[in-house]
């Protein structure tokens, strides 16, 4: 076994892979189980990437409320436009993320059972 460098992502990988783990990259013959791996593997990341972010987007709606909290003075004030413009965005965000990770969830599901 040695350790080869990916033509198409600079990446090393060990010899014995016929498919780059990192970028798909096809070295010689690739069986369907490797390709279905490669692409499990894939979705899985992206599945984390996306749970990473919708944490860091409730965090934004909870400063968001805080934020709120304190520019009203305990609710006591009108707030400046700020704290509902970052409410705004951060709930849009949540929506398009979760919807993103519905989505990569079936792709998973669907793989998963063939
Ligand atoms: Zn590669």
């Amino acid at each position: 076994m040695a350790i080869v460098t990916c033509p198409q992502c600079d990446n090393r990988i060990s010899s014995q892979f016929s498919l780059c783990p990192h970028c798909g990259f096809q070295r010689g013959e690739v069986d369907e189980d490797e390709l279905r791996e490669h692409r499990r593997r894939k979705i899985r990341d992206r599945v984390y990437y996306l749970k990473m972010a919708s944490y860091g987007v409730l965090t934004l709606l909870l400063l968001a409320f805080a934020w709120y909290w304190v520019a009203t003075d305990n609710f006591r004030y009108q707030s400046s436009s700020g704290p509902y413009i970052l409410f705004t965005v951060a709930a849009a965000a949540y929506l398009v993320i979760r919807s993103l990770l519905f989505k990569s969830n079936l792709a998973l599901k669907k793989i998963r059972r063939i």
